[in-house]
C-alpha cells in the first residue's frame, strides 16, 4: 500500500494541470482500494458550491455538470465538519441526497474527506463502495494522505493554470494573483527572471535577433565543456582507474558527435535562442534513446541530459555577463536576493515578485529601503514563462498582475499619479520635527546599509543612522573587505552626518545573509552561526572590522557601535574585550582612536530578562523587533505561510518590548526600535507610548510616522499603549491602532 501511495504521489507531483492532477487521482486511488467510485469536488467560491471536477465509477456526462450547494448532502458536511467522515450505509444517514445525474444511487457507503491548504476548504475527495460496508484503517490512511497532498497540488496546479490563462490573455478582466506584500508601493514594469534557466528543462523559448551571436555563444559553450571534461579527466588520472575515466570520453564524444551539436545549431539558425535549442535537441536524443529496448542502452539519455545541463550552465555563465536589464525591470525570482537587486543600475529597477520571502527578509528590507515594490506570489508559479512578460505589482495589496489588460494598467498608472502626489504633500513635512501636539520630540534615525541609504537617509531629513547594516559591504563583495577598505566606508557615512550619531552594527551574516565566499552549511541557519557569534567564531574578522571603525570615528566621535544578536551576557562581555583590544592596540600603533558609545540589539528573547545586566554594561540598547518578533513567537520572518502568526504587535511582543524600555530606563540608558516596526505608524505610536528614546527606519517611512507622531499626544499614545496591552491577539491590537490612526487623520 506504502508504495501504491508513493507511486500515486510521484504521479501527481510530476502532473502540471490541474485536470491531470486530479484525473491522476481518481483513476489511481480507484486501482488502488476496494473501492467502486472516486471523486474530486472543488470549491466554486463565488457560488458557494462543490463542482464535481474527475470522477471513476461516476456517469461520465455529470462531469464538470454536478454542481452541490455547500451546505447541502453528504458533501457538505464534510465540508463543514472539516473532517473525513465514513457512512457504512448511507440510506440510514440523514445528510444523503444521492445525485442522480452522476449516478452514486447505486453505491452505499460513502468516504469523504476535506481537501484544505492554508485553512480553506478547496474541495471534497469521495470514495464509494457498492455494498454497505466499513472502511478498513488502511484505506481510511491511505485516503486521508492522498487528501493531503492532493490538497498541496491543487493549490499548485491551479495557480499553474491561472498563470498560463493572463499568459494567454484568455483571462478575462483584472485576475491577479495574490501574494503577500514585502514592500509597498505600485509599479509597471517588464519581468526579468533571475537565473531563469537554472534548470535546461525549464529553459523558455526566446526569438533570437542575431543568429551569429547566439551561434557564436553556444559553440564556446560546447567548447568550454568539452575542455573542461579534458582538464577533469586529466586531472583524476592518477587516481582513478581508466575504466571509470571513459565516462569523460563518454561525454566528450557525444558532444563532439555530430547529432546534437549540429541539431542545436540548426535549432538557432532556425530562430530559437541559444539555450531554447539546446533545450530541444537534448530532449529530443534522449527520447531517441529512451525508447531503446536495451536497458543499458536506455541509460544513454541520463548522460545525454547530464552533458546537456553542463553546456546549459555554460550559456548561462555567458548570458549572465553580458545581462541587459528592461528599463523598467521586475525581478522575478524563486528568491530574489540583495546582491541581486544591487545588480540592476540604479533607476532601472521598477519591482520585485519572489515565490519565497516575507516582509520581513532582508530582501525586503532593501526593497522598502530603496522604495521599491516587492511582493512574495502566494501562488506557487512556474515562473520559467514570465521572462519578459509585463507586469504590475501592488505592493500596497500583495498583488501581481501578469500581462494585465489596458483597463489595469490605466488605473493602476492613474493610483501612481495619487500616490505621488500624496508623497508630495507628505515631503511637506521634510524639514519639520518628529513631535507630539504636547511637545514631545523623537528623533528619527535612518536605517541604511548601501551607499543610496544614505542620499535617501539625507534627503528624508534623518536626524542620524540609527542603524547601519555593515555586513551588506560584506555581501556584496567577492572576498572579505579589508581593513581600509572598510574604513573608508565607514569614515564616509560619519563624515556625512557628523556630528548626528551613525550607528553601525558590527557584522550580522547568518540566517538569510549569507557570505558567497564563506559558506557554512547548516541546517538551521537562523538558530545557527548568527551575527555576534559569527564574529566571536572568527576574532580575526571581528577585529579588523573594530579596528576600521575605531579608525573611521578619529576626530569625527559620532560612532555607536552595535552589537548584534546579544543572547548572553559572557558574548557581550568578550565582544567588548575584543573592542578594548582593537581601541588598545591602536592607541599603541599611535593611530588617532576615540572613545565610543556601544549598545547591544535587544533581538533574541534572552535580552529581555538580562535587560538590567546589559543594560549596566552599555551605553544604549536598540531593539530590532524583526528578529524579536521572530524568535519569540517561533515564526520565520521568511515564510509567507506563517505570515499570520508573524506579527510584532502580538501582546507578548509589546509586552517584552514595553519590560525592556522600562529595564534601560530604570538605569538611565536610552533605547531606541530599529525593526521594521518602528516604521509602522501603528508601531510608532505604541512605542511613543512607551517612552521609546528614538525611532530608527527606512528613509522611505519617515513622512508617514512623522505625520503619526505629530497627531498623537503622549498621553493619548500612552491610553492606546494600556488599552492594548490589555488586549489578548494581535488583530484586536490592529483594529484599535488602524481606527485611531484613521480617526487622527493619519
Ligand atoms: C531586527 O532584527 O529587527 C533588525 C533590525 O535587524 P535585521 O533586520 O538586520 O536582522
Ligand atoms: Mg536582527
Amino acid at each position: 500500500m506504502l508504495v501504491t501511495l508513493r507511486q500515486i504521489l510521484q504521479e501527481v507531483s510530476a502532473a502540471i494541470h490541474l485536470d491531470d492532477v486530479l484525473s491522476i487521482v481518481v483513476q489511481r486511488v480507484k486501482e488502488a482500494l476496494s473501492i467502486d467510485a472516486c471523486a474530486v469536488y472543488l470549491t466554486d467560491v463565488e457560488s458557494q458550491q462543490y463542482v464535481l471536477m474527475a470522477a471513476d465509477g461516476f456517469r461520465q456526462a455529470s462531469i464538470g455538470e454536478v454542481r452541490i450547494d455547500r451546505q447541502e448532502g453528504l458533501l457538505g458536511l464534510v465540508g463543514e465538519c472539516r473532517e473525513l467522515i465514513t457512512v457504512p450505509d448511507v440510506a440510514a444517514h440523514p445528510r444523503y441526497h444521492p445525485s442522480s445525474a452522476t449516478g452514486e444511487e447505486r453505491y452505499q457507503s460513502f468516504l469523504g474527506v476535506p481537501l484544505i491548504d492554508y485553512q480553506h476548504v478547496l474541495g471534497v475527495l469521495v470514495a464509494w463502495k457498492r455494498e454497505p460496508a466499513q472502511f478498513d484503517k488502511d484505506e481510511v490512511t491511505f485516503f486521508l494522505t492522498i487528501a493531503a497532498q492532493l490538497a498541496k497540488a491543487i493549490h499548485q496546479a491551479a495557480a499553474v493554470d491561472e498563470v498560463a490563462r493572463m499568459l494567454s490573455g484568455v483571462q478575462q478582466g483584472d485576475a491577479f494573483i495574490q501574494g503577500i506584500q514585502m514592500a509597498p508601493g505600485l509599479a509597471i514594469g517588464t519581468a526579468a527572471l533571475l537565473n531563469p534557466q537554472a534548470r535546461l528543462e525549464s529553459t523558455p523559448d526566446r526569438q533570437t535577433q542575431d543568429i551569429d551571436a547566439e551561434e557564436t555563444a553556444f559553440r564556446s559553450a560546447v567548447a568550454a565543456v568539452r575542455e573542461e571534461l579534458r582538464a577533469g579527466s586529466e586531472r583524476l588520472a592518477a587516481d582513478v582507474p581508466s575504466e571509470v575515466r571513459a565516462l569523460f570520453d563518454v561525454y566528450a564524444m557525444l558532444l563532439g558527435s555530430e547529432g546534437l551539436v549540429s541539431d542545436a545549431l540548426a535549432r538557432i539558425r532556425a530562430g530559437n535562442w541559444a539555450p531554447g535549442a539546446w533545450r530541444d535537441s537534448i530532449a529530443h536524443h534522449a527520447k531517441v534513446f529512451e525508447q531503446l529496448e536495451d536497458p543499458y542502452l536506455r541509460k544513454g539519455a541520463e548522460d545525454i541530459r547530464t552533458i546537456g545541463q553542463r553546456v546549459h550552465l555554460q550559456l548561462q555563465a555567458e548570458a549572465e555577463e553580458s545581462r541587459q536589464y528592461p528599463q523598467q525591470c521586475v525581478l522575478v525570482g524563486d528568491t530574489v536576493s540583495i546582491v541581486e537587486i544591487s545588480a540592476v543600475p540604479m533607476g532601472q529597477l521598477a519591482g520585485i515578485v519572489c515565490m519565497h520571502g516575507s516582509a520581513l527578509s532582508h530582501t525586503a528590507v532593501m526593497a522598502r529601503a530603496l522604495g521599491i515594490p516587492a511582493v512574495v506570489s502566494l501562488a506557487p508559479m512556474h515562473i520559467g514563462r514570465l521572462d519578459g512578460c509585463e507586469m504590475v505589482i501592488d505592493g500596497d495589496q500583495g498583488r501581481i498582475y501578469i500581462e494585465p489588460s489596458p483597463v489595469v494598467v490605466d488605473a493602476y498608472q492613474q493610483l501612481m499619479g495619487e500616490q505621488q502626489a500624496r508623497f508630495e504633500r507628505l515631503a511637506a513635512l521634510r524639514d519639520l520635527p518628529a513631535e507630539t501636539p504636547d511637545g514631545v520630540r523623537l528623533p528619527l534615525y535612518a536605517n541604511a546599509g548601501l551607499a543610496s541609504d544614505i542620499v535617501a537617509a539625507k534627503d528624508s531629513g534623518a536626524e542620524g543612522i540609527g542603524l547601519y547594516r555593515t555586513e551588506y559591504c560584506f555581501l556584496l563583495r567577492e572576498a572579505l573587505p579589508l581593513e581600509d577598505e572598510q574604513y573608508q566606508i565607514y569614515r564616509e557615512v560619519l563624515e556625512d552626518f557628523t556630528p548626528s550619531p551613525v550607528t553601525l552594527r558590527t557584522l550580522d551574516v547568518g540566517g538569510d545573509k549569507i557570505l558567497p565566499y564563506f559558506h557554512v552549511q547548516e541546517d538551521n541557519p537562523f538558530l545557527g552561526c548568527r551575527g555576534i557569534r559569527f564574529s566571536l567564531d572568527h576574532p580575526e574578522i571581528f577585529l579588523i572590522q573594530l579596528r576600521a571603525m575605531l579608525r573611521a570615528n578619529a576626530g569625527l566621535n559620532n560612532l555607536q557601535v552595535l552589537f548584534p544578536m546579544i543572547s548572553r551576557v559572557s558574548e557581550l562581555d568578550e565582544a567588548m574585550g575584543l573592542l578594548a583590544c582593537a581601541y588598545r592596540k591602536l592607541l599603541e600603533e599611535g593611530l588617532a582612536a576615540e572613545k565610543l558609545c556601544v549598545g547591544v540589539m535587544i533581538e533574541v528573547p534572552s535580552s529581555i530578562f538580562l535587560a538590567d545586566t546589559l543594560a549596566d554594561r552599555v551605553d544604549f540598547f536598540s531593539i530590532g523587533t524583526n528578529d524579536l518578533t521572530q524568535y519569540m513567537l517561533a515564526v520565520d520572518r521568511n515564510n509567507a505561510r506563517v505570515v499570520t502568526p508573524y506579527d510584532s504587535l502580538h501582546p507578548s511582543v509589546l509586552d517584552a518590548i514595553h519590560h525592556v524600555i522600562k529595564a534601560a530606563h530604570r538605569r538611565g540608558k536610552p533605547v531606541s526600535v530599529c525593526g521594521e516596526m518602528a516604521g509602522d505608524p501603528a508601531g510608532a505610536v505604541l512605542l511613543l507610548g512607551m517612552g521609546v528614546d528614538a525611532l530608527s527606519m527606512s528613509p522611505n517611512s519617515f513622512a508617514h510616522v512623522k505625520l503619526a507622531i505629530r497627531s498623537f499626544t503622549l498621553q493619548r499614545a500612552r491610553s492606546l499603549l494600556d488599552e492594548a496591552l490589555g488586549m489578548e491577539d494581535g488583530f484586536a491590537i490592529h483594529r484599535l491602532l488602524r481606527g485611531a490612526l484613521e480617526e487622527g487623520g493619519v
